[in-house]
């Protein structure tokens, strides 16, 4: 029996789902029609399949969520307080999470990561950044600050994939920008001010993109520590969060005001009067806030902060532990503390062609652990983000191991 669906006034919307009750099964993905030879028995295959670094996996529980708001707020007024409430509710657990000091604000709005790059272009660089870029994603925002016609050309400190660059003190910088985690390359960084940074004036301003809720980081060392929510908060994309120091928010104070052409949509000034009253400038997708807060409220309940950091150091420890085990796979990452414990890299020998080994273990359900497109490395990249079980990604390890033995079988 298919599930039924009754649609009803607002309150009494039922999805009912005969003999599973109340819970929804988890994801799993197509199980069969693998159109190769290569087969992986099911007692190998992970509880849940997904493994993509944003997208990433999201729990039953979120979905179960947004099955409960569709009784109440999905697709009421943001401007009243059941979304209001939400918007609230995000913004205080991640006060929480992040254990901000007193003058940080949790700032959002519509655009994701990608839009905030503009943002910060706009309200934030008062004459030349300077970045750190190890990979596409400190690149592009080291691009979007330099092809900015009213600012000084930027200074870009760059490494190779694979390493990590930090930033270094330079006269007339104002601000210092780099990637917590490199979701392209698998590599993080420390997130420390540059020394003699804050006596210059200079604001610190860090893509948390993919580490905000799973790395270890102390606020007080950024003015800006911003992020997005399909990462490790397992919802969907499209919102762009930020963390902001009091000098972060009078630093966009005084160059909104001081004549510089900021467009509304991009006015973080204008995010933040937003914000403060728990609300967005223009509609969010009110679904993406419904997961973010159940994911949110699930990692404070199960400890916070130090848990999730634990939970994916945990799934990391068994994916880097196992690539060394094999004289046919290597950790990217060279020097062990930059390995990211939430985003995985792992080359493998050019005799084994990763495209195989990635198509043997989508046709099982074994998702997206193909390396980021432009690296273009023989290579699987797995997320450990919080939501993944560490037991999952040791059954995705031993998943592989199946495939590559098959495919040395074959010579
Ligand atoms: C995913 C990602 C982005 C882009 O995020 P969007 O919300 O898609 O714009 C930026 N930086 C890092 C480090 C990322 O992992």
């Amino acid at each position: 029996m298919a599930p039924a669906c009754t649609g009803g006034p607002l309150g009494t919307v039922y999805v009912r789902t005969p003999n599973t009750g109340s819970h929804l099964p988890a994801y799993r993905g197509p199980v069969n029609a693998p159109d190769t030879a290569l087969t992986i028995p099911p007692h190998l295959l992970p509880a849940d399949g997904r493994f993509g670094s944003g997208p990433s996996k999201v729990r039953a529980e979120q979905v179960r969520a947004l099955v409960v708001a569709g009784g109440s707020v999905l697709g009421t007024s943001h401007r009243q307080s059941p979304v209001r409430s939400l918007v609230r509710r995000a913004r205080e657990g991640l006060t929480t999470l992040f254990d901000l000091s007193e003058g940080y604000e949790v700032a959002l709005g519509n655009g994701g990561s990608t839009t905030f790059w503009d943002m910060a272009t706009l309200c934030l660089v008062r004459e030349r950044a300077q970045h750190a870029a190890f990979g596409e994603f400190g690149a592009k925002f080291a691009t979007s600050t330099s092809r900015a016609p009213f600012l000084a050309d930027s200074e870009v400190v760059t490494a190779e994939p694979g390493t990590v660059a930090l930033p270094r003190f330079a006269e007339g910088v104002d601000v210092y920008a780099w990637p917590h985690n490199e979701t392209s390359t698998g590599a993080m960084a420390p997130v420390r001010r540059v020394p003699g940074s804050r006596e210059q004036g200079a604001l610190t301003v860090i893509d948390a993109t993919s580490g905000a809720g799973a790395l270890p980081v102390d606020v007080t060392e950024t003015d800006v520590y911003y992020f997005a929510p399909q990462k490790v908060f397992g919802s969907d994309g499209g919102l762009w969060i930020a963390l902001l120091s009091p000098d972060a928010v009078a630093r966009s104070e005084e160059i909104e005001s001081s004549g510089r052409w900021v467009p509304e949509s991009l006015s973080l000034r204008t995010a933040l009067v937003n914000s403060r009253q728990d609300q967005t400038l223009n509609t969010p997708a009110v679904a993406t806030l419904v997961m973010l807060v159940e994911q949110l409220e699930w990692i404070l309940a199960q400890g916070g902060l130090p848990w999730a950091v634990g939970r994916s150091a945990a799934s990391a420890e068994i994916l880097y532990a196992w690539a060394e085990e094999r004289s046919w796979a290597t950790p990217f990452v060279t020097r062990p503390e930059e390995r990211s414990t939430v985003v995985g890299t792992i080359d493998l020998d050019p005799t084994i062609d990763a495209t195989q080994v990635i198509a043997a273990l989508r046709a099982h359900g074994v998702l997206d652990v193909f390396p980021y497109r432009k690296l273009g490395r023989n290579q699987l990249r797995v997320a450990m983000f919080p939501a993944i079980d560490p037991e999952d990604v040791r059954a995705l390890t031993r998943c592989v191991d199946h495939v590559v033995e098959q495919l040395h079988a074959r010579g």
